[in-house]
């Protein structure tokens, strides 16, 4: 029988708008586990993934086994049957670290049926049949856009589907138009220049975003939910998103031509359910999860995760108890130094390191001196 805890080590993507060597906190964080050999090279490093999706699966750090056959090996012991009977035998979310050094493309995750049409057409670009809404949650300033109204829906496939002229030229009067006319809208004027910088001034995303979407602006700790279908672009930024299991996206801006997919998919698929900045928000609340009161809550309108945040004081011996999860949670520490005490076992916890934790199982976090303790726990029951 496996450990009910046991520590994993993870790695990184380099898609090229992650940021540079250790200005990645995904790479730093993921250069912490020890005797892994990862080192941080002069080089693009976007999102550490810390789950059991096979693209880039987080592995055992004692075994250099690989999460989902680890988890496959002890389904009843890792995932619980009730996870088992809703989300069959893998790990439901997949929690990761993004790095943002400029816009990621501009896109939207497939309902489930899409998702399901999808696959079966295409699997080597759709690599699974689930859909894929997901939160993103500040760990410092963190910007993105998001969409707002139904009407735009002709305008979006109008400015998607013209010719690099068009989208140029259209730039070039927007720029034209007086400072004072922009009003609440003055944003626009800052971000044009900086996102024609980044991907030219022939991409679509580029008026896409700025005449259709919302633009926002978050501090550590705030976050979003972002359901299926629903439009998003993340411009700059080190989050923890958090999604459910799956890798399905479809990108229509902020990317190379050839990288691009269907419009007319896109913009069939395209939700609005939010209009306003606050119907996006997901605001923390105290979890009674955490028996000493230092854990806040993330609680999407899905069924597939929570996350919690448990934050621990400056100074040593401070602790918080989490009740045991109904199904499978990994827990990763993104600040200070302190132990993790669960399934019989007494490990260090410090700022990088990640754990896989089975269902049933208490955990017990507690902050040694210096700047405290901060970790993240998604789960799944
Ligand atoms: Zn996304």
């Amino acid at each position: 029988m496996v450990s009910s805890v046991f520590q994993l080590q993870c790695s990184c993507n380099n898609y090229p708008w992650g940021r540079r060597g250790t200005e990645s906190l995904a790479a730093v964080l993921c250069s912490k586990t020890p005797n892994t050999g990862f080192k941080v090279e002069d080089k693009e490093y976007a999102e550490m993934w810390m789950g059991d999706y096979p693209v880039l699966p987080a592995k055992s750090s004692k075994t250099g086994e690989e999460l989902h056959k680890i988890v496959d090996e002890n389904k009843e012991q890792l995932l619980g049957k009730k996870c088992i009977e809703k989300f069959g035998g893998v790990v439901p979310f997949l929690p990761k670290i993004l790095s943002i050094a400029k816009a990621l493309p501009l896109q939207i995750h497939p309902d489930k049926d899409l998702a399901q049409r999808l696959h079966a057409q295409n699997p080597d670009q759709f690599t699974d049949d689930n859909h894929k809404p997901e939160i993103a949650i500040a760990l410092g300033p963190f910007e993105q856009i998001h969409f707002n109204n139904e009407t735009i829906r002709s305008l979006v496939s109008t400015i998607l589907k013209s010719d690099d002229d068009t989208i140029k030229k259209t730039q070039e009067s927007l720029q034209q138009l007086p400072t004072e006319k922009y009003g609440k809208h003055a944003f626009i004027l800052d971000l044009l220049p900086r996102l024609q910088n980044q991907y030219g001034s022939t991409d679509p995303g580029n008026l896409v975003a700025l005449l259709t979407m919302n633009f926002l602006s978050l501090e550590a700790g705030d976050a979003i939910y972002v359901p299926a279908s629903c439009p998003h672009a993340y411009l700059s930024g080190n989050i923890v998103e958090c999604m459910a299991r799956s890798n399905n996206v479809l990108n229509t801006g902020f990317c190379p031509r050839p990288d691009r997919d269907s419009v007319d998919l896109f913009c069939t698929d395209l939700t609005f359910s939010a209009h306003s900045p606050a119907d996006v928000l997901l605001p923390a609340k105290k979890s009674d999860r955490g028996k000493l009161g230092k854990t806040s809550v993330y609680a999407p309108p899905m069924g597939e995760f929570d996350m919690l945040r448990v934050v621990l004081g400056e100074g040593k011996g401070e602790k918080e108890v989490l009740k045991a999860f109904g199904g499978p949670a990994v827990a990763f520490c993104v600040k200070g130094e302190g132990k993790l005490r669960g399934g019989g076992e007494e490990l260090d916890c410090k700022e990088g390191y990640v754990f896989f934790v089975g269902a049933g199982t208490e955990v017990e976090f507690e902050s040694e001196e210096g700047e405290g303790l901060e970790v993240y726990v998604a789960y799944a029951e």
